[in-house]
């Protein structure tokens, strides 16, 4: 097979284009391959695809294409104009490349199994590119899944915040609960940054929301309020915020007692904040004995925790009359309880209790945000070299999305 019909196949070229030459450079371990097709021909107006006669071509462009046996391999053609009696003179669509892109499909699709795999530095590396180039490969494909999406509103949603590291700014997270995706990255954790996301919808598709699993922030239940119907009913504070709350209670317990206990010469709280904050379950065995020694001691941070412990039960009950039942004692027992702290928490619950027992309708938990924040701390920390914020979001997208990120001609390719 000559050369020419050997990168003819390679690269899967289909009538009209055929190559008309192949430079083969030893010293710069590179292959050049020349693209063309017939005088002549026609091609598809991108507007409506009517067949038109030729108008001219554009200079000569150069795509990066998959490595021929490590030899950087390019591919060359001048990209036909045609003239629609329609849409005037536009230029044809080329069947390799996307407009704009300088690399081909299957480099494109390459590139994305890299950088799904690798940071942008190590993919830049085996790819042979920049990381600028590597970048914007991660940019356009993020952009193309974007615009390919659905345009189709969760019926079930988490929305949780997310701080930037160092410094004290947050974004706003809005995550697909049953398909583990993010699917909306807003600025600050303001109700602006929350109603942005339900303003881009109808309000028939809002209405379709049925369950929203959130902290109880009052800017994002405005927000909700605000743009989804019957919200109210529809809004469930998240346990493992609320859990957190608490925990927040019994770490200032601790705090407190523990600056008394010092001033009588007493350290049995020294270093134990961790302790306090363990489930009972996910306790580490090292700081089980020593935990299973002051938590029976006659100390009020053991009270606490206690407390905090046993609410964990009330999201065990299957009805919600029984766990009415159980928030009702667990109430009365936080409020005479004397720890301040707890007394406090306590009460922000009950304000807010309509919508914690709105779980044992929906069921729904951020469970399933806080595993993509854990994936997203995993982005950032790879992600050293972003520069900006709407880097760390196109990055984002681009692990968490659940977009499909592969250029058209080769949707056969699912993300994985
Ligand atoms: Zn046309």
């Amino acid at each position: 097979m000559e050369s020419k019909e050997l990168y003819q196949c390679l690269l899967g070229l289909n009538e009209p284009w055929t190559v008309g030459r192949v430079e083969l450079d030893m010293a710069k371990m590179r292959v050049d391959v020349y693209v063309e097709h017939p005088n002549g021909t026609c091609f598809a107006c991108p507007e409506c695809g009517q067949a038109c006669a030729g108008y001219d071509h554009v200079a000569e462009r150069v795509w990066r294409h998959l490595d021929s046996c490590q030899f950087l391999t390019y591919l060359h053609a001048k990209p036909p104009r045609i003239s629609c009696p329609e849409h005037g003179v536009r230029q044809a669509r080329l069947p390799w490349a996307e407009e704009g892109s300088r690399f081909t499909h299957l480099f494109e699709v390459l590139a994305i199994d890299m950088l799904k795999a690798a940071n942008i530095k190590q993919a830049a590396h085996i790819l042979r590119i920049t990381w600028d180039q590597a970048w914007h490969l991660m940019e356009r494909a993020v952009l193309r899944g974007r615009a390919a999406k659905v345009d189709a509103l969760p019926k079930k949603i988490g929305i949780d915040e997310k701080a930037i590291a160092k410094g004290h700014r947050y974004m706003t997270l809005v995550c697909d609960l049953e398909a583990a995706t993010v699917e909306y990255i807003g600025e600050e954790r303001t109700e602006a940054s929350l109603t942005a996301y339900f303003k881009a919808f109808t309000e028939e598709q809002r209405s379709g929301i049925e369950a929203i699993s959130l902290d109880m922030w009052p800017a994002y239940i405005k927000a909700c309020t605000a743009q989804v119907p019957q919200a109210e009913d529809k809004m469930v504070f998240d346990r493992f915020h609320i859990m957190q709350h608490v925990g927040n209670g019994v770490d200032r317990v601790r705090k407190e007692e523990h600056k008394v206990l010092l001033q009588e010469g007493d350290d049995t709280l020294k270093r134990s904040k961790y302790l306090w904050l363990y489930s009972a379950e996910n306790m580490p065995a090292a700081a089980r004995e020593r935990f299973d020694q002051i938590k029976h001691g006659n100390l009020k941070t053991a009270r606490a925790w206690a407390l905090k412990e046993s609410l964990r039960e009330m999201w065990s009950y299957r009805s919600v009359a029984g766990a009415r039942r159980f928030w009702d004692r667990w109430y009365f027992w936080a409020t005479h309880s004397r720890l301040a702290p707890m007394i406090d928490k306590a009460k922000l619950l009950a304000r807010h209790l309509p919508n914690i027992l709105t779980y044992f309708k929906h069921r729904v938990t951020n469970a399933v945000a806080e595993g993509l924040n854990s994936k997203i701390a995993t982005v950032q920390k790879r992600a050293c070299g972003f520069r900006n914020r709407d880097n760390f979001k196109i990055a984002i997208y681009f692990h968490c999305g659940g977009l499909d990120l592969y250029p058209a001609s080769t949707t056969h390719r699912k993300p994985g």
